[in-house]
């Protein structure tokens, strides 16, 4: 098997951990004999500097000719004052929008050794492990119009969705489901909105299609108090695109560290996109002391999704896991009673965790 893979770096420690993962990606070929076929592309800030635009039309059409996309971070102090159009974020909403990403998926998994990065009690934190299936091109922050009405007086946000829309999300998270552990839960506010009870219709009509699955419901707001209380309740969180934003940030809470949180997103027959929940930390880069496990998570989450590559994946999530509970950790972590490594080393005991494992 050969895939090709388009890798966007971008800026800040993007580029250190899209390195790491790669060379995570190289071990993973060569364990399990699989090709993987390495593009570069530039976006963001450092594109702005070499080609004047945050997303060259070579970017696209790399991206688009890929089999998956592996993305980095964007941004940086550097480009901060510049006009909206020369903003490295332009970047990342354009590869977004090229590439109709309209399903976001954020896996979130609570370790017991990095309870003390966490404000939240390790018995809560311990045994949390959840996906969170968020719509991403669609709601309240696509609807129009979303204006200043009457002098300035009055405002109307308009949250509007397609059946079709609805229904690709529910699709992608009863999927996801039943390569979890067959539990869904849709929240929704469908005791007030509209497009909550359609919402909640189509769920209902969607099961049938997956007998496998059991489906609750729960409105957003028990949703968000449960998911610290007792986050052992959810697998699959499905929800629409302002509940799925808040939920997910709520979420990162239970693994102590942006640093730990992939992300990938997905269009219906298209390629996927696969990046960090966290940003470029201008504040570290450079420095060679990034965490590179929410990249190389990521990566999982591409051999996964976009390859059907499910052992590898594991290998890769298992390799990760393994380590933490050897007590290594980056600096982001705050392990107290652990042993502190940097980008380079966190990922050699990762690549050396895959090896020993086949
Ligand atoms: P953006 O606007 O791009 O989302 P942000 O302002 O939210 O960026 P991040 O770049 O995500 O910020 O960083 C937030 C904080 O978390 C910073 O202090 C950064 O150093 C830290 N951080 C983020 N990712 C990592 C990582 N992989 N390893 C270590 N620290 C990290
Ligand atoms: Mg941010």
């Amino acid at each position: 098997m050969s895939k090709k893979i388009a890798m966007l770096p971008g800026d800040g420690i993007g580029v250190e951990v899209t390195k790491a993962a790669k060379q995570v990606l190289e071990a993973i070929s060569e364990t399990y004999d699989i090709n993987f076929e390495f593009s570069t592309y530039d976006i963001g800030g450092s594109a702005i500097d070499q080609h004047g635009t945050p997303l060259p039309k070579d970017t696209v059409k790399g991206c688009k000719g890929a089999d998956a996309v592996l993305l980095g971070a964007v941004g940086g102090p550097k480009w901060d004052q510049n006009p909206s159009d020369l903003r490295p974020e332009r970047g990342l909403l354009g590869i977004r929008k090229a590439l109709d990403l309209y399903a976001n998926l954020r896996p979130v998994k609570g370790f017991k050794q990095l309870v003390h990065a966490s404000p939240l009690k390790e018995e809560i934190i311990q045994g949390s492990d959840l996906l969170i299936v968020r719509e991403l091109t669609g709601g309240l922050y696509f609807g129009k119009p979303s204006e200043r009405q009457d002098n300035g007086n009055a405002v109307i946000d308009t949250l509007s969705y397609t059946k079709e829309e609805m229904e690709r999300i529910i699709d992608k998270a009863f999927q996801s489901a039943q390569i979890r552990n067959q539990h869904l839960t849709s929240v929704d506010k469908a005791n007030v909105l509209e497009s909550s009870k359609l919402w909640r219709e189509i769920v209902e009509e969607k099961r049938k299609e997956y007998p496998d699955v059991t489906v609750d419901h729960v409105l957003v707001d028990a949703a968000a108090m449960k998911l610290i209380t007792d986050p052992t309740d959810f697998d699959v969180i499905v929800t629409e695109n302002m509940f799925g934003d808040i939920l997910s940030d709520e979420a990162s809470v239970l693994t102590g560290s942006l640093g730990m949180l992939p992300s990938a997103s997905l269009a219906e027959n298209g390629v996927g996109l696969y990046e960090p929940a966290h940003g470029s930390a201008p504040d570290i880069a450079g420095k060679g002391i990034a965490n590179p496990i929410a990249m190389i998570l990521s990566a999982a989450m591409m051999l996964r999704y976009s390859f059907a590559l499910n052992d590898e994946a594991n290998a890769i999530e298992s390799a990760v896991e393994s380590v933490i509970n050897q007590n290594y950790h980056t600096a982001d972590l705050n392990n107290e009673n652990g042993q502190l490594v940097n980008t380079e080393e966190m990922t050699r005991l990762i690549i050396q965790a895959i090896k020993s494992v086949d």
